[in-house]
């Protein structure tokens, strides 16, 4: 039996934006992604966007795990591709959604007829099917009102397309409909549920990642790699920037007051990132900070890292506890992966009394000590490049 993927306008999670622009750059996203798992045509007409895979035996249940990922998406379905003809219509319904309607205790048939010229009209269909169920599911009976199954047959040009339930798509905004902005990302829990959250709102993503090495290892750097892989099956591919980073800690070390430590090597991650975001073409900053987790994190620490910001940084974790990021980091898959006990660079030199309340004035005068500029030219020269794909984009 031929399936395809049907994702209707009523479904895209659109709001306000330029609709045909909105589907485009959503049809764009799906194309991409569904790249590796097979060929495909697709479709636009009358409202729907329709995914056709061109070879029988591709894997659709790995095209709808794909799909269910892919922002701009609030529920779409698998639809099976029949022939034009009531009495093919008829059992291939019953086969094609025989474990929904054998689970089921109420339905309802809902027909749309495109193709004017077919033999019946939608109330006929409706009437016909619907007893043609009823005659093989004694558990069943109609409710028109509020039923358990929908079961939705459109006549349209070339076949008859019969679906059950909806699957739930990701929400959200199409990736590249919101602009662009760089992450900074560690190997925590926090880092990568920020670029999800960001991603949802349809901005793509460009990752920038601080190492120490040798105080960080290669393993760390991986760590961080397979966390954007992951991320990426919702946000699409992105590059990863990796800014080598030992040099500027060293010198703060070595020269700053301990208790400051902390929040100069901050804003050294947040001058650097905003000089490289700026190259990179994005306007705004994320990170995956949330008031008063760490030190690093009161309000007034926040305020000094913002302090050297030139664009809007977004923290969508403001709000929230440790526990309902980890519940979104368990639903997207990062948590096994975060959770690997390899050194961020956040970690290597942390002071043992670090100030809760500093003042923008004192870090500067901090700063002084250091020649901050050049070491930060110095590792943005050195930044290395690596490409981040879906697993098997
Ligand atoms: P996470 O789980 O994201 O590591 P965290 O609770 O460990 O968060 P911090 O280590 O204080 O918090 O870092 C706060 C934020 O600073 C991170 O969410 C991330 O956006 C950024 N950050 C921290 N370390 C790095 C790094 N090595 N490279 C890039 N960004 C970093
Ligand atoms: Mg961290």
């Amino acid at each position: 039996m031929k399936e395809i993927i049907l994702i209707k306008n009523g479904e895209l999670a659109l709001k306000g934006l330029n609709r045909s622009s909105f589907e485009d750059k959503l049809v764009k996203n799906i194309r991409r992604r569904l790249k590796s798992i097979g060929d495909f045509d697709y479709k636009k007409s009358q409202s729907t966007i329709m995914i056709e895979p061109k070879n029988e035996d591709t894997d659709l249940d790995e095209v709808v795990e794909a799909i269910s990922k892919i922002f701009g998406i609030a529920c779409f379905s698998r639809a099976a591709a029949i022939k034009k003809d009531m009495q093919e219509i008829m059992p291939a319904t019953v086969e094609y959604l025989k474990d929904e309607l054998s689970l089921a205790s109420t339905f309802k048939v809902n027909a749309k007829r495109s193709d004017k010229t077919f033999e019946l009209k939608s109330p006929q269909i409706c009437e016909e099917l619907g007893g043609y169920i009823l005659d093989h599911f004694p558990n069943l009976s109609v409710d028109v009102h509020n039923p358990e199954i929908i079961v939705t047959v459109e006549i349209r040009d070339n076949y008859a397309y019969i679906r059950g339930g909806q699957i739930k798509g990701a929400g959200g905004m199409p990736v590249g409909t919101g602009g662009r902005a760089a992450v900074l990302i560690s190997g925590g829990i926090d880092s990568p549920v920020a670029s999800y959250m960001m991603a949802k709102r349809g901005i793509e993503l460009t990752a920038i990642h601080f190492a120490s090495p040798p105080y960080t290892s290669e393993r760390a750097e991986l760590k961080v790699v397979q966390l954007l892989q992951q991320v990426s099956k919702y946000s699409g591919r992105m590059s990863m920037l990796v800014v080598p980073f030992t040099q500027i800690q060293e010198q703060i070390k070595d020269n700053c007051p301990e208790e400051l430590f902390t929040l100069i090597m901050r804003r050294a991650m947040m001058r650097t990132a905003n000089i490289i975001a700026q190259k990179q073409n994005c306007a705004a900053l994320i990170t995956g900070e949330s008031v008063g987790q760490v030190a690093s994190q009161t309000i007034s620490a926040l305020a000094c890292t913002d302090a050297v910001a030139q664009m809007p940084v977004f923290r969508p974790l403001i709000g929230m506890d440790k526990d309902e990021i980890v519940a979104i980091s368990r639903k997207i898959e990062t948590f096994d992966i975060s959770i690997q006990p390899y050194e961020d660079c956040c970690t290597v030199f942390t002071p043992k009394h670090p100030k809760l309340k500093p003042s923008i004035e004192e870090l500067e005068k901090a700063e002084e000590l250091i020649p901050l500029d050049s070491l930060i030219e110095k590792a943005i020269e050195e930044v290395k490049i690596i490409p981040i794909f879906a697993n098997k984009e």
